[in-house]
């Protein structure tokens, strides 16, 4: 049942007024109550699945229908481990989304962390004989956390390589972007997130009784950075692609999750970006390939 429930009152006078607020924040509270619901149910139904395959291979193990060798252990492992990656990806999505994830924030070279990601796949890359391509003009570097900034690209380029066939290719453009006027929405839409950011570093300055506030805004430059990570890969249809960044969403539900994904990669680094006060687009093409855009502020606090 619902949480709350309507008030009638006829007419148009002040409590009549007053209840049609009421009403409307009671819908208000209803749908977050029953997005909670569908979120508990997610998770349960991502978990129950593998948890009953795990508990069934042990139980063959130790009845000795299957032998215990490294070739039953291992996968039940691999199985593990994507639990645990799971539930470590579902917290920091949900602090993501509650606003609370912290955030080490210094100075991010976005190149450098493209490069390490990219040697790090490196010998992937050679096996599937993809074509690895990094360009782009100087960038400036940028205010962010670094390491939440990695699991974003890890994520987006890991994606791009699974779904790539061999022989395919991939690329990774990042460049300055000082004029945001061709992109006024993705603007808008950040610089809202952005004050966001920005008020709740506020709040631990003045805290902190700190006068940085000056130096803060001297050193502003108000420029943006977009990377692109583009694939040559399978597409993603176009009816798919406005659900893609959605928690547990999958085009192939049973080949995503053999895989090892969570389903939570594109949620996460969606959150991850809104949280630097930036953007993540994507544009694709089944049987082409995807291209997903990032756009981050170079100094945060400067909107
Ligand atoms: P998963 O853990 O399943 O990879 P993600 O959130 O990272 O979850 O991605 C969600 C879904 O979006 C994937 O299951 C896949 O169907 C689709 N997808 C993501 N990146 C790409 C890509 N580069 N090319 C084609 N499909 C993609």
């Amino acid at each position: 049942g619902d949480l709350a429930s309507r008030v009638e009152v006829e007419g148009d006078g002040d409590i009549a007024l007053l209840a049609r607020d009421f009403n409307k924040m009671t819908e208000q509270l209803n749908r977050n109550e029953e997005v909670r619901r569908n979120m508990v149910a997610d998770i349960a139904h991502e978990l129950r699945t593998p948890l009953a395959v795990i508990l069934g291979k042990l139980e063959s193990i130790q009845e000795g229908v299957l032998p215990s060798t490294p070739e039953t252990i291992l996968p039940i492992q691999d199985e593990t481990l994507r639990l645990i990656r799971l539930v470590r990806d579902l917290q920091q999505l949900s602090l993501a989304e509650a606003g609370k994830l912290p955030m080490a924030l210094s100075t991010v070279n976005l190149r450098t962390i493209v490069g390490k990601i990219m040697e790090q796949f490196q010998i992937e890359f050679e096996e599937r004989g993809l074509n690895i391509n990094i360009s782009g003009g100087k960038i400036p570097e940028i205010i962010g956390d670094a390491d939440r900034l990695t699991q974003v690209f890890v994520n987006l380029i890991g994606n791009a390589l699974l779904h790539t066939p061999s022989g395919g290719s991939l690329s990774v453009l990042l460049e300055e972007v000082e004029n945001l006027r061709e992109n006024e929405v993705a603007g808008e839409d950040a610089s809202r997130r952005l004050r966001d950011v920005f008020r709740r570093k506020d709040d631990k300055t003045e805290e902190a009784g700190s006068k940085e506030k000056n130096s803060r805004d001297e050193s502003a430059t108000g420029g943006w950075v977009q990377v692109t990570v583009r694939d040559s890969g399978e597409g993603i249809p176009v009816e798919e692609l406005d659900h893609i960044f959605d928690r547990f969403y999958r085009v192939d539900k049973s080949r995503e999750r053999e895989n090892g994904g969570t389903g939570l990669g594109l949620a996460i680094a969606k959150e991850f970006i809104q949280a630097h006060g930036g953007t993540i687009k994507v544009e694709s093409k089944l049987g082409e390939g995807s291209s997903f855009r990032i756009l981050l502020p170079v100094r945060p606090q400067t909107l």
